[in-house]
């Protein structure tokens, strides 16, 4: 089944699901900044995942058969997976995968170039599962092209790749739903809205750069950036997100273009 399927299959589940059990009853469905982020869905989700999984894969397989021709056979393209069953290579797949982004996670917060392109993920500040799909275009290529490589590298076949993708896709929408659903336990193991949303909070709400699980919230737990209050934060964002564009265009210069993201364009 193709991924649009699936995303928009999960789309409106977790539409339907924040209905039943809002986390935030008062939180309107056309909240602040909605279009752009349905638009996020659309390019981020579909046209850009769809084809940076597919290009990894052609770009590992160009590189591959270049190696050869020069006699550099699997030096590089060490597809150590290929041989491997499914199950195993989702396993391997996956926990590389969700610890790679853990790692690249916590250097988008902490490089301040970097931090301005993954700022606009931040710029959120009525959350639900849509948000999980506000980033800018630069820090999709660079993240998801730079962990697809190495995946194609190792041999991971394309279904896994695939599967892995639908999986997080999953977790992604429910970490960032407004749901009100407490997982007990398993939050140790899955990351969650209860747990997520205090990676959401503005800092006068409480410690930064905490919860930087994707699917996984073994690494926080593991790592000591954990942080799971019992309540939720009462705002959202960054320190100046008064000034910062809403809207998509903006948000996609505001990385470039200083002025943007300090505030609007003022006419002198
Ligand atoms: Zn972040
Ligand atoms: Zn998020």
């Amino acid at each position: 089944m193709i991924y649009a399927v699936w995303l928009s299959g999960l789309g409106l589940l977790f539409w339907i699901l924040e209905r039943i059990w809002p986390r935030r009853p008062a939180q309107p469905v056309w909240r602040k900044g909605i279009v752009s982020d349905l638009a996020y869905v659309v390019f981020n989700a579909h046209v850009l995942g769809v084809a940076i999984g597919n290009l990894s894969i052609g770009a590992t397989a160009w590189l591959d058969a270049a190696l050869r021709q020069a006699g550099w056979k699997n030096a590089v393209y060490a597809g150590v997976l290929a041989e491997l069953p499914f199950w195993t290579q989702f396993a391997i797949w996956f926990l590389a995968l969700d610890f790679a982004q853990w790692c690249v996670h916590n250097v988008l917060h902490r490089v301040p170039a970097l931090w301005e392109f993954h700022k606009v993920h931040h710029s959120i500040v009525d959350m639900d599962w849509i948000g999980d799909w506000r980033f800018h275009w630069v820090e999709i290529l660079v993240y998801r092209g730079f962990l697809y490589i190495p995946g194609a590298m190792l041999g991971a076949t394309g279904e896994v790749m695939f599967w892995v993708g639908v999986l997080n896709t999953l977790v992604g929408h429910f970490a960032h739903a407004n749901l009100r659903w407490r997982i007990g336990p398993l939050r140790y193991l899955i990351n969650s809205p209860e747990m997520h949303i205090w990676h959401h909070n503005h800092p006068d709400e409480g410690p930064i750069n905490r919860n930087f699980g994707l699917t996984l919230a073994v690494w926080d737990w593991l790592f000591g950036t954990a942080n799971v209050p019992d309540r939720d934060p009462g705002r959202l964002g960054f320190a100046g997100i008064e000034s910062y564009p809403e809207q998509l265009p903006g948000q996609w210069l505001a990385p470039f273009w200083p002025r943007i993201r300090g505030g609007r364009i003022e006419s002198k």
